[in-house]
């Protein structure tokens, strides 16, 4: 990396659980790399900077971003088109920002379902008033503006032009590490046909070093239930690993570990819908003598749809309900 023009970072977490901001520190000393290289201008989770800071940067003036979370309120959009224009190079970095993640799985309820399961009908929530959040309201000291709360999540490619995908939830160490020294060499991130970065085009099952036997599965199951056997898949095994429809580029992670794949590096490149993908491939694992027997064992899945499109409901077919308003 070179040191001789510094470059500018900035990170920023918009809905998502944080775990993006941490994974940056999973590249371990290297990290004294990144600070040799770069300032980092903007980070609100690890310093004390506000908008206005970004605000006065001259645009394109920061050389990378790495944006994480997808975009469910106003203020996240703002600072979206904000980053937009201040960034030369913009990332959706991880699973949230490249395909909604698991916040989209709100995408399923209305906007209504979720306020009134938030402020009216949580058991643990004491609202007499039945008070809500709202953009503007009067308060003791003036107006109190608060962000709008969209009618659903979108991903970050959905409210600006984003200049590379890493996938991932959160993305692997070393894919981390291999783009963001690229994007600090002023070198493009090696990409897929897709464009993404930091994965393969291919799927997890071909990074799997688990065998696959050709059999039937017998019943679907869940970890707490067996130990699955070492070196056999474990969607044979009856665990629903979603490998054979996630793009590869972990490594395989989950499975080394006995975890079945839950499918956070998205769909494969050239596949429009990871859930639809995932269905098919279970035709290869059930038996097609017996529509009944198939039919009885698809029954068992619990939570079909959060099964299929944990991470990127956005980014298939379906993207979300018919919402009640609120979307921008
Ligand atoms: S389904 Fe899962 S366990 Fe089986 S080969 Fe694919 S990634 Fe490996
Ligand atoms: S095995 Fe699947 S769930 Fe685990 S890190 Fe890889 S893509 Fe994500």
């Amino acid at each position: 990396m070179s040191a001789n023009s510094r470059k500018r970072i900035a990170v920023f977490w918009a809905s998502s659980c944080g775990g993006c901001d941490i994974s940056l520190l999973e590249i371990g000393p290297r990290l004294l790399d990144v600070a040799a290289a770069a300032d980092i201008v903007f980070w609100p989770c690890a310093t004390d900077f506000k908008y206005h800071d970004v605000e006065k940067l001259p645009d394109g003036s920061i050389d990378v971003c790495l944006f994480n979370g997808g975009v469910r309120n106003s203020e996240q959009h703002e600072v979206a088109l904000l980053l937009r224009r201040k960034s030369r190079v913009l990332v959706a970095y991880g699973a949230c920002a490249a395909d909604g993640g698991i916040p989209a799985l709100a995408n399923l309820v209305s906007r209504r379902a979720i306020l009134d399961a938030v402020y009216h009908a949580n058991l643990s929530t004491d609202n007499p008033a039945a008070t809500e959040p709202r953009p503007l309201c009067a308060a003791p000291a003036g107006e109190l503006h608060l962000p709008e709360f969209y009618g659903q999540v979108y991903r970050l490619c959905d409210v600006v032009d984003v200049d590379h995908v890493l996938p991932g939830c959160p993305p692997q160490a070393e894919r981390v590490w291999e783009t963001l020294k690229a994007l600090l060499d002023g070198q493009a991130p090696e990409a897929g046909a897709d464009g993404r970065v930091g994965c393969s085009p291919r799927t997890v099952c071909d990074e799997c070093p688990r065998e696959k036997k050709l059999v039937r599965v017998e019943a679907f199951r869940r970890h707490h239930e067996f130990r699955p056997e070492p070196g056999w898949c474990l969607l044979e095994q009856g665990l629903l690993c979603m490998g054979p429809a996630t793009r590869g580029g972990c490594g395989a992670l989950c499975i080394r570990a006995d975890m079945r794949c839950e499918g956070c590096y998205g769909p494969p490149a050239g596949v429009a819908d990871q859930g639809a993908s995932m269905i098919g491939a279970l035709s290869g694992v059930l038996d097609p003598a017996s529509e009944e027997k198939a039919y009885a064992l698809v029954s068992q899945i619990p939570d079909p749809a959060g099964t299929f499109y944990r991470f990127s409901l956005p980014s298939g077919l379906l993207k979300a309900r018919r919402q009640d308003g609120g979307n921008p």
